[in-house]
């Protein structure tokens, strides 16, 4: 076959030169047609759309015909022409063919409309779908809007380690690192492991978070940003929760939690605002095929400033809503850690458009965060969306390191390696704040799927961890 330079199929919808000769490659969905002439929908990934190979069949070997098959992998030389059927403006005529692997009829993808759920069993095909082909381009647009959105701003995005032996964040949900031989395990009198002879010579884990270390970089560099995968062995099987993600954690120095709460808007926005100029051919499949207000919910969100709500006016509305007849699965008082149904009876039903909640009782949120006046809440703000509930947490963060320290004695927390976090506040302590977005949270509010399971490649779940 005449070697020709390879134009992507994306490429090749653009291109207005009818009648020059190219050549693509990319895997057949489709193949239908008469005796005379068969149409071939082929796709590459490089774009939702499929390009139609018109294939003459008479000019063509009848034994590598029979291999176009479902799923098979071709290399087509041919010449771009207009096309009238095909529903694009561009066409191939087929002048050679080259199979370069072929699909025999086990190929899982045979025909549409699988279920989600098995298309997870195939976790490693689900890519050559449309829905998945499209959710993971919208992946990549979006990890490039997060990018764009703080170089843009003169944030500097900073790498935290992934292993980390400090707990004082997510005891109880951390997965341990080690090499010890689990089936020898040296103790100490009392029964606790001796860890001075693993690999980092002290207990060490999978991190849950970046921030402690972002803030370190935030008291030097102003503002920075990390994003990357995250872990949390939290049992939770629900359809927002994974054991690993990724995490978006800015951290800007001298910012309160006014500004804490621009900056997250002003950052949601503008991602949302990317998916729909960047991916518009795949947003508006996703639209048509699973979620038929998904546009009009993007578009809604970018018109709209968020409510802003202390945590105390919110559960009043909430308490008023139960006694008004509504009902939660879980109670509702002051105190109560929100539950995503009432995130999202506030977001979806009382306000119909996305909420900060702040100022959170001081007992369900983290010992870094910075204490009221009253005594009784702290600068916290979570960020609450249509269809997700929590997609942002964040806070201004407590800058005196009396405060701190207080706060860290009476929530018993283990500092013994933490020594570092500390002298952020012992030498040369400022304001400063800071959130966490997650990333697939972020995706299942831009994609409209429904399931966190659906919007990463390979999902870690609790029992799952396949491919
Ligand atoms: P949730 O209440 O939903 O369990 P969280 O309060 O534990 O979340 P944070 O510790 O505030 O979460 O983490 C910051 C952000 O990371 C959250 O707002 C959410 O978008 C995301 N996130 C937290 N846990 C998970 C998880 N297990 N899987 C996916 N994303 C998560
Ligand atoms: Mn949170």
């Amino acid at each position: 076959m005449e070697k020709i330079s390879r134009t992507k199929i994306a490429d090749l919808m653009k291109r207005e030169d009818f009648g020059a000769t190219v050549n693509v490659k990319g895997w057949v969905r489709t193949r239908r047609g008469s005796k005379q002439v068969n149409f071939i929908a082929l796709n590459d990934g490089s774009t939702i759309n499929n390009v139609q190979i018109v294939v003459d069949l008479g000019s063509f070997d009848e034994e590598m015909l029979k291999l176009i098959t479902t799923g098979a992998c071709l290399s087509v030389n041919g010449v771009m022409v207009e096309s009238v059927g095909s529903g694009q403006k561009v066409e191939v005529q087929a002048r050679e063919i080259e199979i370069l692997g072929a699909c025999d009829n086990t190929y899982p993808l045979q025909k549409k409309g699988h279920s989600m759920e098995f298309l997870r069993e195939i976790a490693h095909l689900r890519p050559r779908t449309n829905t998945f082909g499209a959710v993971f381009r919208i992946r990549h647009n979006m990890a490039m809007a997060i990018h764009q959105f703080f170089h843009e701003r003169g944030f500097f995005y900073f790498h935290t380690p992934i292993i980390t032996a400090s707990d004082c964040e997510g005891a109880g949900q951390m997965f341990q690192v080690t090499t010890k031989n689990l089936y020898d395990l040296k103790k100490d009198e009392t029964g606790a492991i001796i860890y001075d002879d693993d690999f980092f010579g002290k207990q060490a884990s999978l991190t849950v978070s970046g921030q402690l270390e972002g803030e370190l970089a935030a008291t030097a560099l102003g503002s920075i940003y990390t994003f990357g995968p995250t872990f949390r062995a939290e049992n939770s099987n629900t359809p927002r929760h994974l054991a690993e993600f990724w995490m978006v954690e800015p951290e800007v120095a001298f910012n309160d939690i006014q500004d804490n709460m621009d900056l997250a808007e002003e950052f949601i926005k503008f991602c949302v605002q990317w998916a729909i100029d960047h991916c518009a051919d795949d947003v508006k499949f996703l639209n048509d095929m699973f979620d038929k207000g998904l546009i009009e919910r993007l578009q809604s969100v970018l018109k709209e400033d968020f409510v802003r709500l202390p945590y105390t006016e919110g559960v009043k509305i909430l308490e008023a809503a139960v006694a008004g007849g509504h009902k939660f699965e879980f109670p509702i008082y002051w105190g109560a850690d929100l539950a995503s149904e009432h995130e999202r009876y506030l977001v979806e039903e009382h306000f119909k458009r996305p909420v900060i909640l702040t100022d959170y009782p001081k007992e369900i949120k983290s010992f870094y965060m910075k204490q009221n006046e009253d005594g009784k809440t702290v600068r916290a703000m979570d960020v609450l969306f249509p269809k997700i509930g929590e997609i942002i947490g964040g806070s201004e963060r407590e800058a005196d390191y009396d405060k701190l320290m207080t706060r860290i004695h009476e929530m018993n927390i283990p500092m013994k390696d933490m020594w570092w976090y500390l002298d952020t506040r012992k030498y040369g302590t400022c304001p400063h704040s800071g959130f966490g977005l997650g990333f697939e949270r972020l995706l299942l509010f831009v994609t409209g799927m429904t399931n966190i399971r659906d919007v990463i490649p390979f999902p870690r779940t609790p029992r799952n961890a396949e491919f």
